[in-house]
């Protein structure tokens, strides 16, 4: 066991761009991290959900990447930062910084199983390298994103494929695929990423999508500029719904590297193939592809099964959840959901989600 307390009054679940946020601001109105709030994080190092991308993803390759607030006191910037080096580096880089220098404390690796309430609060059971522990807590801030729940559509004959399956978690790089006939499904950033990176490596590179591709005239895209999507993002959580694809309202950036592409015939689209046999795929006009490997890139769900005990999930299909507040539970708080699901959302829903917790808990006399 460790000496660690085992009370606390806020438990941030996850300690990626939004769990950061959160904490960066409670501890700005007064909370002290370690002891008033602790983070807990399933992965082994600092970056959140970017420690895990692929090997060949780079800042700024698609979708603006926010600084963390505050992180100009590090003299640290994103949008400085190195674009030759893996993503995935230079945020678990920057994140590490952040933490030491805001001591926030982060543990990890933490994997919180499950959240349950009590009569005058939650507990929050994780497993450490200690073992199954336990924190009481009055606040549950859930900032676990979405990269431990990635999304497949069931296609029929997908269970009798022979070739390779695998989602965007499970990506690393191009070599695995080369002289492949390689299938692509997906319309967003991930898949078009992995199809340039596997032009000129796999023998054939098929691509599939559900709707037509929507090339934006802007080079980056700012989620949050695509006020669209948040609006469309934030009406489904206040109503409890499944959150919408946020890649179909939004359209995709022609970033010079995606120009370029297109230009070149690569990024074409083919209308969502109907069937899987087991060596390929077949398409609506009865034409047959040839498949080794089936890349489905086509999105991600909020990670939420640790909370299943709260019962905060709707006959609609999501939570309801309001300016990072749940509507079923005063005690719980939902950071990087729908609206916040960016990296200038996770900061935004940290200082809201800060004061809304002070609050709280000045209610409930702390
Ligand atoms: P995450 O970074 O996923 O952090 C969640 C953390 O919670 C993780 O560390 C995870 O290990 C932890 N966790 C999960 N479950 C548990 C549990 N049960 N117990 C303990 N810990 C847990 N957004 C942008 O703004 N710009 C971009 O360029 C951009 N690119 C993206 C590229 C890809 C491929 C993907 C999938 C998303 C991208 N996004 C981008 C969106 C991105 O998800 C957000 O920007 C942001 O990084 C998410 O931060 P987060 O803190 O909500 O989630």
């Amino acid at each position: 066991m460790t000496d660690r307390p085992t009370d606390t009054s806020v438990v941030i679940i996850g300690a990626g761009q939004a769990g950061l946020s959160v904490a960066y601001y409670l501890r700005k109105l007064g909370l002290d991290p370690g002891n008033d709030f602790v983070l807990l994080d399933r992965g082994p190092g600092a970056g959140g959900a970017w420690q895990f991308r692929w090997e060949a993803l780079r800042l700024g390759y698609a979708h603006r990447v926010n600084d963390l607030p505050g992180m100009d006191e590090l003299g640290l910037s994103f949008d400085t930062a190195d674009r030759t080096a893996p993503a995935r580096d230079v945020v678990a880089d920057y994140y590490a910084q952040y933490e030491r220098h805001f001591d926030l404390k982060v543990v990890r690796p933490a994997d919180v199983t499950r959240v349950r309430a009590t009569l005058d609060g939650f507990e929050v059971t994780f497993d450490d390298a200690y073992g199954d522990q336990t924190f009481s807590t009055q606040v549950v801030v859930n900032a676990t994103g979405t990269w431990g729940a990635p999304f497949i559509p069931w296609y029929p004959g997908r269970d009798d494929f022979r070739g390779r399956q695998l989602n965007t978690t499970e990506y690393r790089d191009a070599e695995e695929f080369r002289d492949q006939d390689v299938v692509v499904v997906g319309g967003g950033t991930s898949a078009i990423g992995f199809l340039l990176e596997l032009e000129n490596v796999a023998r054939s590179i098929t691509w599939v999508t559900r709707r037509p591709i929507e090339f934006l005239e802007e080079q980056e895209l700012n989620i949050e500029g695509g006020t669209r999507a948040v609006t469309l993002q934030d009406a489904a959580a206040r109503e409890g719904r499944a959150l919408p694809s946020i890649v179909s309202t939004t359209g995709v950036p022609r970033t010079r590297r995606i120009q370029a592409a297109i230009d070149r015939g690569l990024l074409s689209e083919r209308p969502m193939f109907t069937r899987i046999e087991p060596d390929g795929v077949v398409f609506a006009d009865g034409s047959a592809q040839h498949a080794d490997a089936i890349i489905w890139a086509t999105g991600f769900r909020p990670e939420l099964r640790h909370l299943a005990s709260l019962k905060l999930r709707e006959q609609a299909g999501g939570v309801t959840v309001a300016g990072g507040a749940a509507y079923r539970n005063a005690g719980v708080f939902f950071a990087g959901y729908g609206p916040t699901a960016s990296t200038i959302g996770a900061n935004r829903a940290g200082r809201t989600i800060a004061r809304q917790v002070v609050s709280y808990l000045s209610t409930l006399g702390y």
